[in-house]
């Protein structure tokens, strides 16, 4: 599991100056997620970036479409993958509002994405009333003192799956 940034690596980070390759997007980022707020969704925008090119810009979508996982990252990588015909974007950055959270990042990693930048840290989206630092210490501490329990159970054929898609030849690898 992702861990997020270390101190260390934060301080790093907000002691970086970004450049004026990344400035444009983070701005774009930073002034949709604000105006989101009054068009009715969460204070989050998200920008895919391929090859130079802004080529989706997703903002927070959760309460309007009553879908949880309707964040803007990942409304983002889903309209740029579709867009495309593809599912990984290799190379391709992501400039987010706010540090994503851990299914967003994990979300990034999915599509196989070059790069993540970020403006505003998720101390900020926590004072703001949102879980994404409370998930990342969640992941951190241990499974059984989870407020959902996660269980495996023993299944027969449990593996099948696994092995149906390796014996199958014209699968694809993702
Ligand atoms: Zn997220």
């Amino acid at each position: 599991m992702t861990n997020p940034p270390s101190r260390s690596r934060k301080n790093e980070l907000m002691n970086a100056t970004p450049n004026d390759e990344h400035l444009p997007y983070l701005e774009r980022v930073v002034h949709a997620a604000t105006r989101n707020v009054a068009a009715g969704g969460g204070p989050f925008a998200a920008l895919v970036v391929v090859d130079a090119e802004p080529v989706s810009l997703g903002v927070n979508q959760v309460t309007k479409t009553y879908d949880p996982t309707a964040h803007a990252e990942i409304v983002a990588i889903r309209r740029a993958c579709a867009d495309r015909a593809t599912f990984a974007l290799p190379g391709a950055v992501l400039y987010s509002s706010c540090e994503p959270c851990p299914m967003c990042l994990t979300a990034a990693m999915w599509a196989r994405l070059g790069a993540v930048y970020y403006a505003a840290e998720s101390q900020d989206a926590e004072r703001a009333g949102f879980d994404d630092l409370a998930l990342y210490r969640l992941l951190r501490s241990p499974r059984d003192t989870w407020s959902v329990p996660v269980t495996r159970l023993p299944a027969a054929d449990a593996a099948a799956p696994f092995d149906a898609w390796q014996a199958y030849d014209d699968r694809r690898p993702y």
